[in-house]
């Protein structure tokens, strides 16, 4: 049983594949009714009526491409007071410097060459070419984290980046030696637009370096809370590829990383010269099916276990009168929280170390959201680790609430108390 919705099903196969526009999806997981996964909800929008938006997961039998089915208007996601600000994680900052690091010494990037970076948030990446002398340009339409970059020296245009927007610099004369693009694919509407945008903007000879969560650690590892309405896309190196030939780009190199739970680093470029990385992994995804979708029917099943094992082990601890707090208010816990129907009758609160996210409200949960000091204060029998990619971060941040008796639970990929 894949969905409590007969409907689902239907929806799906009626469906258009958001990049090759073919019909007839394959449902892969019904999540219900979401409220935005990163509205942060203030005092008095508490009363307000909440939008809430299915969340439907399918699967593209002829690219490969994992997706939601509902797109939720860009501007209701991505606005002003968008709350995630890159450099709160220093785990994200010491992964994006050594990638810095590295491709300077690679492609022997110096005071001719032009960087850009796609949604470069508050300029956590690229100040680190900043740094070195190395001309750059981020491009982000969230203005918070935009100002925060013009702060820390990094020029900034305050801007969805579009094919349009590539043309206009392209005839500047602002093709760029390297584009990243971190977790930004999955974010946009026009997939194909996005992609073709990146070979306009791209030196003949330049590389693309994209980032994406790779869809076969989320299947594997059932990560399901990083699905959200702002990752409309979920890929594989099959689709990817498919993606970059569509649209004239070339996948020639490819990396597997750790990083939010498992990650894909492409390497793509304007001309064809593809590496045994590439092609190992494409012999790799044929061999485990990850380019059928058998490979993504037993995913629904899972998921709901998880669910209800969190609900035993939460439901329980509160009849034994424990008291129960969350860690971190990402995206990731809002579909958690959600999802598991954990409100703050039974997570007391919520903690995390970005200050504009402090005194705010979980969305759809409404649990609210404090300083992690207040853990200590407080001293909660358990802390929900809600971006358990970041896990071992937060454990060692918070080893003097450990020594004091506290104990954390990690739900995934299967619910355990450290
Ligand atoms: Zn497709």
């Amino acid at each position: 049983m894949i969905s409590n919705d007969d409907n689902f099903e239907k929806r799906c196969r009626g469906g258009q594949c958001r990049c090759c526009r073919q019909s007839g999806l394959k449902p892969v997981l019904d999540l219900g009714l979401m409220a935005l996964s990163d509205g942060l909800l203030t005092k008095l929008q508490l009363s307000e009526q909440e939008g809430k938006y299915p969340l439907e997961v399918a699967y593209c039998p002829h690219c490969s491409m994992v997706q939601i089915l509902e797109t939720v208007p860009p501007e209701k996601l991505f606005c002003e007071d968008y709350p995630y600000y890159s450099s709160f994680s220093d785990a994200l900052l010491d992964h994006s410097r050594k990638n810095v690091l590295s491709l300077i010494e690679k492609r022997n990037l110096g005071a001719n060459s032009f960087v850009v970076e796609l949604a470069s948030n508050d300029g956590y990446l690229l100040k680190n070419y900043v740094e070195k002398g190395i001309p750059c340009l981020g491009i982000d339409p969230a203005e918070g984290p935009a100002k925060v970059a013009e702060n820390v020296g990094v020029p900034t245009l305050c801007k969805f980046f579009t094919k349009e927007l590539a043309h206009q610099l392209a005839e500047e004369g602002r093709r760029a030696d390297v584009i990243h693009a971190n977790n930004v694919l999955a974010h946009v509407a026009d997939t194909n637009g996005f992609v073709e945008g990146i070979g306009i903007l791209l030196k003949d000879k330049g590389v693309a370096v994209i980032e994406a969560p790779y869809v076969r650690e989320l299947i594997e590892h059932c990560e399901f809370d990083t699905i959200y309405h702002e990752h409309l896309c979920y890929f594989s190196v099959t689709s990817l590829d498919h993606l970059f030939r569509r649209n004239g780009l070339y996948l020639n190199d490819i990396e597997r990383l750790t990083i939010h739970g498992g990650s894909l680093r492409s390497y793509v470029s304007l001309y064809e010269d593809v590496q045994e990385s590439v092609q190992a992994l494409l012999k790799e995804e044929q061999e485990l099916g990850v380019d059928q979708y058998y490979f993504y029917e037993p995913f629904s099943t899972k998921v709901q276990n998880i669910r209800s094992k969190m609900r035993d082990l939460l439901w329980g601890l509160k009849a034994k009168g424990k008291t129960i707090a969350g860690y971190g208010a990402a995206a990731k816990g809002a579909i958690m929280l959600n999802y598991i129907g954990a409100g703050p009758d039974i997570i007391d609160f919520v903690v995390d170390r970005n200050v504009h996210k402090q005194g705010k409200y979980m969305p759809g949960m409404h649990i609210p959201i404090y300083d992690p000091a207040r853990l200590m204060e407080v001293l909660p029998d358990y802390v929900v680790i809600l971006p358990w990619n970041f896990k071992d971060e937060i454990l060692s941040q918070q080893a003097a609430f450990r020594d004091r008796g506290g104990k954390f639970i990690i739900p995934i990929p299967e619910p355990v108390i450290v």
